[in-house]
């Protein structure tokens, strides 16, 4: 992700990642109370251009005014040290991480300053290519009473790993995660469509986090015309369904082979997941006319 001559942007200033360092006794590190965001640029004909820039900086805003930490950043002059950070270190197409974390404080009073850092670095479709073998988690998404789902806290990205590191062990690329009613939620770092029947259905906002890549999609079925219904979905649902895929910043669009036992009965080709896929694609290239291109 880095060596010593990559720069990084810390407040302000474009510093060498060799000459910053984190505090040990900070509350970010402690508490895992810090938020965060995941972006991509692309290379394209117009050059290097930021997917969706400000939806993520916008939700990089709730996401620390939601958990009480202090944002006091512009984002129009966020974005454009993003561009200048790309253009330092040389990169065209990156992952972006903007982290938002809070000075030594050892209480479990909000912070009342806090510092941006943003990193960059070239980074592969998050899940690979290929197909995945997803199992359902015994681990459940956080309940929103008890942290705001749908901002991106750090702490909360420990049941990521957590499932992650389950549907691993027991020979799986990816897990699924339901929410506290037993409904399907999410991946540990995406969300989920399904389809049945040439519709597409994904679970509503409320128990996951909402996705820029999953507004996007339902953007996309509206222009492609592919009927796409917002509502809770049942693993039974999941199990009877046609195709899946998953969606996010980093995994972008990944098709789904099977879950746990059940094999998706569609070849991936023959998917409106693989449609979306090809149409996403040409979206963040910046593809004139993008969907007819289909
Ligand atoms: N759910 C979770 C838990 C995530 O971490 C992510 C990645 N940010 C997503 C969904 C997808 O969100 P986005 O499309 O905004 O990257």
């Amino acid at each position: 992700y880095f060596n010593s001559n990559t720069i990084l942007y810390l407040n302000g200033r474009f510093e060498k990642s060799a000459d910053t360092n984190a505090d040990l006794y900070g509350q970010s590190l402690h508490y895992g109370y810090a938020v965060f965001e995941g972006i991509r640029a692309y290379s394209t004909h117009n050059g290097t251009r930021i997917f969706k820039a400000r939806e993520h900086f916008e939700r990089l805003k709730r996401s620390a005014e939601l958990v009480h930490i202090p944002f006091t950043w512009d984002i129009n002059k966020l974005i454009k040290q993003t561009y200048r950070l790309l253009e330092i270190n040389n990169l065209k197409d990156a992952y972006v991480r903007p982290l938002v974390y809070c000075p030594p404080a050892m209480s479990l009073i909000a912070a009342k300053e806090a510092s941006i850092m943003i990193c960059a670095w070239e980074w592969e479709a998050y899940l690979g290519h290929k197909l995945l073998k997803v199992s359902v988690s015994s681990f459940e998404r956080p309940n929103p009473k008890s942290t705001p789902i749908e901002a991106k806290v750090s702490g909360n990205y420990v049941n990521s790993i957590l499932a992650t590191t389950e549907a691993k062990s027991k020979g799986f690329d990816e897990a699924l995660l339901l929410d506290m009613y037993g409904n399907v939620a999410e991946a540990p770092g995406a969300n989920i469509f399904i389809e049945k029947n040439g519709k597409l259905y994904t679970p509503p906002l409320g128990n996951i986090l909402p996705g820029i890549t999953r507004a996007t999609v339902i953007e996309l079925c509206h222009i492609l015309d592919i009927e796409i219904i917002e509502k809770h979905l049942s693993v039974k649902d999941l199990k009877h369904a046609d195709s899946a895929f998953f969606c996010g910043t980093a995994t972008e669009i990944a098709g789904i082979a099977s879950i746990d036992e059940y094999t998706f009965p569609l070849k991936w080709t023959e998917t409106v997941g693989a449609t979306i896929q090809r149409t996403y694609r040409s979206l963040v290239l910046e593809k004139q006319n993008y969907e007819v291109i289909i």
